[in-house]
């Protein structure tokens, strides 16, 4: 049966396997197609591609984009873009340079709240190239000794509203859409799930998306069939995936969401890989 896994990270930003490992996974657990979709990069595509093509695994060129609505974090889907095209990897340059900032400014509070890490331990993850955000920060605390695991530094510290929390400087949907659409790729909007405020979520389904992600991680039926109703009103795509992060989100495992073959074809047009 025709798989694909179209939303999971790696390496390159806060998952745990490398591109490489990613793919050896999804083949050996018979997956037919997937779209890696790191934080703000796409620096596994330079690997990924030649790799997938060796491994008769096909690719399609993905991400996920940080933005900021009302200072609320959300999180924008880039499928099927040119890879060939600039606006894209300038975007990513931006983000690395928002998220420098922002981590700054969070480490600068942890240390008010007497939980001081180094400036050099980001430094040196930045240094790296990866996309270093808050998933890096839980971690440096758990090294530190000031929380015992990442996820409690996230709900008592880094989760949204909580004291070390900073939005940081942010685009918004309407200039990321516009970035992918430069690209000649597709915007969805990911795991819409998450939101709670109806206010919010009638502001960002006015925003020009090309497809929404209606089948994401563990969600069950119930919970995806509202977002497919509204992906049919509009007349949007529709994309599903796990979220994998490996380790770094031990509880969701690669191939837990994803689409049949017809949903694939429809968002991904120019395959890098076949
Ligand atoms: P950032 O991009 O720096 O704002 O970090 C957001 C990322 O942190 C998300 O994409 C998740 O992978 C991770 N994350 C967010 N909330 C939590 C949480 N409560 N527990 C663990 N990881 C989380
Ligand atoms: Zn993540
Ligand atoms: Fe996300
Ligand atoms: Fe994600």
């Amino acid at each position: 049966m025709f798989k694909a896994d179209l939303h999971c990270h790696t390496t390159c930003s806060d998952g745990s396997l490398t591109p490489r490992a990613l793919i050896d996974l999804a083949k050996s657990i018979g997956l037919s197609a997937l779209s890696i979709t790191d934080h703000d990069t796409i620096d596994a595509y330079p690997i990924a591609l030649p790799y997938a093509k060796e491994m008769g695994l096909l690719l399609g060129t993905g991400i996920e984009f940080s933005c900021l609505l009302d200072k609320a974090s959300v999180h924008i889907l880039g499928y099927d873009f040119d890879l060939g095209l600039e606006a894209i990897p300038d975007h990513c340059a931006k983000h690395r340079l928002r998220r420098h900032a922002r981590n700054k400014i969070i480490l600068g509070k942890l240390r008010r709240l007497r939980m001081a890490i180094p400036e050099n331990e980001l430094e040196e993850l930045e240094a790296s190239g990866i996309t270093v955000g808050r998933p890096h920060i839980a971690q440096l605390m758990v090294k530190y000794g000031y929380v015992a695991s990442a996820a409690v530094a996230f709900q008592l510290y880094l989760g949204d509203k909580k004291p070390a929390y900073d939005p940081g400087e942010g685009f918004t949907v309407e200039e990321t859409i516009e970035v992918i659409h430069a690209a000649k790729g597709k915007a969805f909007l990911a795991h819409p799930h998450f939101y709670e405020k109806q206010a919010f979520i009638r502001k960002l389904l006015e925003m020009p998306f090309d497809g929404i992600e209606c089948y994401y991680g563990r969600c069950l039926p119930e919970q995806e069939k509202p977002w497919l109703e509204i992906a049919a009103k509009k007349g949007w795509l529709v994309s599903g995936g796990s979220d994998f992060h490996g380790e770094a989100k031990p509880n969701v495992e690669l191939g837990s969401s994803w689409v049949i073959e017809e949903l694939f074809r429809k968002i991904f047009t120019r395959l890098i890989s076949s």
